[in-house]
């Protein structure tokens, strides 16, 4: 009994605007900071990005 489990895949959405489409800034993290991620639909910038596992997105986004 082992290895039946899916693994959830998980993605980081916008806040704002429930997009998927972000990009990392690779800038600061080649110079030893966190690294950045932009929105490509609002140019919501941050660190953290919330995750939500790929099955569950289509709810995130109804809200
Ligand atoms: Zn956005």
């Amino acid at each position: 009994m082992k290895g039946e489990k899916k693994e959830e895949e998980f993605v980081k959405v916008c806040p704002k605007c429930s997009s998927l489409d972000l990009k990392a800034d690779l800038t600061m993290a080649f110079l030893g900071e966190t690294s950045t991620l932009t929105c490509n639909g609002c140019g919501y910038t941050n660190t953290f990005f919330p995750e939500v596992e790929v099955g569950k997105v289509k709810d995130f986004m109804k809200r």
